[in-house]
């Protein structure tokens, strides 16, 4: 088994196994090989992290923040060392292509470990002048956070939770996707090379059930989830029955406006990395394209000849930009919307077939002559299923952008800067982008609106969920009191 980690967890520094955990086999989604067998955590694993993490948090959190930034720097140096070996490690988890997991997973993930190391030390409270006495804040980490990921970003998921988590002194226990449990164990691997105390970053693997565990259980101060929908209700709920902190980065079904004054190859090509990169498993992906009527057909022409050039194939190969779906289960997901779209009457304009470069590739899909009421222009797909809408008007098209449950991303291509501000303005959308779609710089706060989720990862934005204020009151003379 070519990816077989020495044991399935990683706990209070060291590697941990308990057989007695339900089995966790790991597939390469390029070809079906088993490339790992773990087990889930068991009670005592996840006790074993928790208690270690409470314990390990008191000193880690007493450290100066530069020490703490010097530890998450050095590990920044050894996943850039070792970019190469992460990215294939990253394209056996995911089945992404290596050209993505190359630049974008571990390389976003080293870019968030770097800033806020660089940012934990720049963190100071105020001073309140209260007339003779004072008061003054100091920011305070939370304790012990649980981060829970999901399978389309594992590595980068852990690492954006886990840098602005640590460097403010937090310890963290993480629960990856069990579908995808390879890049965090090597990130906490990594954490403890660079000098790391044991007990601050903790892996346990498992299903629902281990992230609930962790969810509910006392210890943990705050929980953090990337997930869908029903799964980030599922764990606020619980979470707010110990009135914990949370984060929510949860699923979208974002819209991405293509004005008739827009440079088309560029919208195009924002479109098509906005549907298929990651074979279009990305939550903040612009899945319902409205392209105002005058350039629909040109648009749709171009979008065809660029997407039926795309290269599929084996995600370990240099050449391949475009990869499998996760799991068999995703697979049959997402062709069941295909079906959907068929049978609602939308306009096939290429793909929308399985792919035969192996079981679980879905040919890079898209659909013209969506209507808002069809199931594909109103549920999450996480698949390469493009939806295209036509408008005609910028406030209908806004009206229609905003009719959604949803609220992680939005994006405007037109070459009237004005009406770009303007349009973005009155999107509901926590994320957006103007002439540019899915960029996601460390620097920008990135979270989401309405049931897209609560909170914000990157940016300073970040240190406010992961940190507390405490307000002190210096009394400088004598009491005052009536009794
Ligand atoms: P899920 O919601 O199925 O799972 C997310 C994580 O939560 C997994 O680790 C899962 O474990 C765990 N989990 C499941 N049930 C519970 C529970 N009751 N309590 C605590 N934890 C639980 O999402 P997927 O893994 O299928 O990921 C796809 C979804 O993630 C999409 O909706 C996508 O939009 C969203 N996503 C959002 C992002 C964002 O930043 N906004 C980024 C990436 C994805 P297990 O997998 O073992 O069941």
């Amino acid at each position: 088994m070519r990816a077989q980690p020495k044991a399935s967890h990683f706990v209070n520094g060291d590697w941990m196994e308990d057989d007695a955990g339900e089995p966790l086999i790991v597939t390469y989604p390029g070809t079906g090989e088993v490339i790992a067998r773990l087990h889930a955590a068991t009670p005592a694993v996840i006790d074993a992290a928790i208690s270690g993490a409470v314990e390990a948090q008191k000193a880690w959190a007493a450290l100066r923040p530069v020490e703490r930034g010097r530890i998450l720097m050095r590990a920044v140096a050894i996943i850039r060392e070792r970019g190469e070996e992460l990215a294939q490690l990253e394209t056996l988890d995911t089945g992404k292509p290596i050209q993505e997991t190359r630049e974008a997973d571990w390389p976003s993930g080293a870019d968030a470990l770097e800033y806020f190391a660089g940012l934990a030390p720049t963190l100071t409270g105020e001073t309140i002048p209260l007339g003779g006495d004072f008061a003054y804040t100091i920011r305070e980490p939370l304790g012990v956070c649980a981060g829970i990921g999901a399978w389309n970003y594992p590595s980068q998921i852990a690492c954006w939770k886990s840098a602005p988590a640590l460097s403010t002194g937090n310890a963290m226990v993480f629960k990856p996707s069990e579908m995808t449990p390879l890049g965090a164990l090597k990130l906490a691997e990594i954490f403890i090379e660079a000098g790391m105390p044991a007990g601050v970053f903790n892996v346990v693997q498992g299903f629902g059930p281990v992230g609930a565990a962790l969810s509910t259980d006392p210890r943990i101060a705050k929980v953090s989830l990337t997930g869908s929908v029903p799964t980030g209700a599922r764990v606020y709920q619980a979470a707010a029955s110990g009135m914990k902190h949370v984060t929510m980065e949860l699923g979208g079904k974002s819209p991405l406006i293509v004005f008739d004054d827009a440079d088309l190859e560029s919208a195009i090509g924002a479109a098509m990395l906005g549907n298929f990169y990651s074979s279009g498993q990305i939550c903040s992906n612009g899945t319902r394209v409205f392209v105002q009527k005058g350039i629909k057909e040109a648009f749709l022409a171009r979008l065809k000849e660029r997407t039926e050039a795309i290269v599929a194939g084996d995600p370990l190969k240099d050449e391949t930009q475009f990869g499998p779906l996760i799991s068999a289960a995703q697979f049959d997901k997402v062709m069941s919307y295909i079906d959907s779209a068929k049978a609602e009457g939308a306009r096939l304009v290429c793909g929308g077939s399985a792919g035969n470069e192996g079981p679980l590739f879905v040919q890079p899909t898209v659909f013209a002559d969506v209507t808002d009421a069809m199931t594909i222009a109103r549920e999450e797909i996480f698949g390469p299923v493009m939806s295209v809408l036509e408008f005609e008007t910028e406030d209908e098209v806004i009206a229609r952008a905003n009719d959604t449950q949803f609220g992680l991303a939005a994006g405007v291509f037109t070459g009237d800067l004005a009406r770009g501000h303007r349009v973005i303005g009155q999107l509901q959308a926590g994320t957006t982008w103007i002439n540019a779609y899915n960029l996601t710089p460390v620097e920008m706060p990135f979270g989401a609106v309405k049931q897209s989720g609560f909170g914000r990862e990157n940016s300073r934005a970040a240190v406010e969920h992961y940190t507390q204020l405490k307000s002190v009151y210096v009394g400088m003379g004598p009491v005052e009191s009536p009794y």
